[in-house]
């Protein structure tokens, strides 16, 4: 699909791992920071606007999703070094710069080598896992706002937290790339711990079916998997949308499941779950298009 321009009526479907959604109104594939910000500044892009990466944390609604989506993963995609810190354009795989920081001989980033998203994505969501955030080793961001200007942001002009980040400054900004600051390692001990971490994750994930990773965020000193299984959901099946066998918290696609299947489920999990344990999970998965009200 050629970048850098906007295309109409595209299937979402393979833009993102669950594999369901409906057809973008426009789409755009960021090639280019600078373009896309002349093309913001031009009124080009249609309102509103929702940056994704691999939507690899995204349910994408059924029907037409009007606005435009911006994704950055397979556009921009560069990395380099300055001295200590990485820099990585916003559509790099989280696994990629993983790799590269070990390489390279520097410690700490296996935690997103598993992590199946982009930069800007991990940045938006401040991706995690095994003890460690994306934003432990941020140090500043490059951003674009609405009116297309692109400012740099440092670590302090944003508030972070589980699966939380909140733009102090100024809302609705979106991530064009990061600069990252690891601790200085060993590079095969690095690579070693990248290896242990995805065989781990092979073990206790159903990485072989088409999903989003974990649908629901934990409850405070709590666990959405461990309430999940107690309410004996797992294997739970709503038309092609089924609660993961493997992992309570995951949610998979038998292979025809659409959107409105994954969305009932979800709906019906946080219904049972309250019922039984008086709490309402709160997801952790994000959505683009129409509401679906449930029935
Ligand atoms: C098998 C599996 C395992 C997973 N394991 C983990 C895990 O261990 N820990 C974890 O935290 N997550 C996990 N996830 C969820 C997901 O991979 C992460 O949330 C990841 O960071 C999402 O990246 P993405 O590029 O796919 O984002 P998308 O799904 O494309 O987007 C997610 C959100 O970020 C926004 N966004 C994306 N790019 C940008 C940008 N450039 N600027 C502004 N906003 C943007 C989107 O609008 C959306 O709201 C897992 C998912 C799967 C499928």
């Amino acid at each position: 699909m050629e970048k850098n321009i906007i295309h109409h009526n595209i299937e979402l479907k393979s833009f993102n791992s669950w594999r369901v959604g409906g057809v973008a109104e426009n789409f755009y594939i960021c090639a280019d920071k600078q373009i896309l910000s002349n093309n913001i500044k031009k009124g080009l892009l249609i309102f509103p606007l929702y940056f994704i990466g691999l939507g690899s944390n995204t349910l994408f609604r059924d029907g037409v999703i009007k606005g435009t989506i911006i994704m950055m993963h397979k556009g921009i995609g560069d990395i380099f070094q300055e001295i200590n810190l990485f820099y990585a354009d916003a559509g790099v795989s989280c696994s990629k710069l993983a790799k590269q920081i070990a390489k390279a001989g520097f410690a700490k980033s296996a935690f997103l080598a598993g992590i199946p998203g982009t930069i800007g994505g991990a940045l938006a969501m401040n991706a995690g896992c095994y003890g460690a955030e994306t934003w432990d080793y941020v140090s500043k961001v490059l951003v674009i706002d609405t009116q297309g200007n692109q400012i740099i942001r440092f670590k302090d002009e944003f508030k972070t937290g589980y699966r939380k980040v909140i733009n102090k400054k100024k809302q609705n900004e979106y991530f064009l790339g990061a600069w990252f600051n690891f601790p200085k390692g060993q590079s095969d001990l690095a690579q070693n711990e990248i290896k242990n971490l995805l065989l781990k994750r092979k073990k206790t994930q159903p990485l072989d079916w088409p999903t989003a990773g974990s649908t629901f965020r934990n409850p405070h000193n709590n666990y959405a998997a461990k309430l999940i299984e107690e309410c004996n959901l797992k294997g739970y099946t709503i038309g092609g949308a089924q609660i993961s066998k493997k992992h309570a918290n995951f949610i998979i696609n038998l292979g025809n499941a659409s959107a409105i299947d994954i969305e009932k489920l979800i709906e019906y999990v946080r219904k049972r779950v309250f019922d039984l344990k008086k709490i309402m999970l709160e997801t952790e998965i994000k959505f683009i298009g129409d509401n679906y009200a449930p029935k």
